[in-house]
């Protein structure tokens, strides 16, 4: 935890957020500026800053299973979602606390911006 990480704030719950899941492991919320009808952003509790940092390969399966469980009782299993995690400046990450965005409810371009 650090005291200057947004998301280790959120998992402290000394900020806000719309909370969605969260189990022993992992933290799920609503994006604050949401790019889709639904934007949810997953993270672990532990702070790591982002996938370059992650160690442990169970963090990365807990966060990816726990967006397909969102993904279900979202209603977007059938019709299709996606999951994207960015890492440092060319991919455009600005919080610096792994988070896996999972989006859907409408349809995806590719190749992505
Ligand atoms: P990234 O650009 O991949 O680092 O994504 C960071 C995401 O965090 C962006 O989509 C922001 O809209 C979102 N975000 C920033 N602050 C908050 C907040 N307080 N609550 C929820 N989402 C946030
Ligand atoms: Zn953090």
């Amino acid at each position: 935890m650090t005291n200057d990480c947004l998301f280790c704030r959120i998992v402290k719950k000394e900020v806000t957020a719309n909370i969605v899941a969260e189990n022993e492991h992992c933290v799920a919320f609503r994006d604050i500026n949401p790019q889709a009808p639904v934007h949810i952003l997953i993270i672990p509790r532990k702070h790591v800053a982002s996938l370059n940092e992650a160690r442990d390969p169970a963090i990365i399966g807990r966060l990816s299973l726990l967006a397909a469980e969102l993904a279900k009782s979202e209603g977007l299993a059938d019709r299709g979602y996606r999951t994207v995690i960015n890492t440092n400046a060319d991919a455009g990450q600005t919080v610096f606390h792994l988070h896996l965005h999972l989006l859907g409810g409408r349809r995806m371009s590719w190749p992505p911006g």
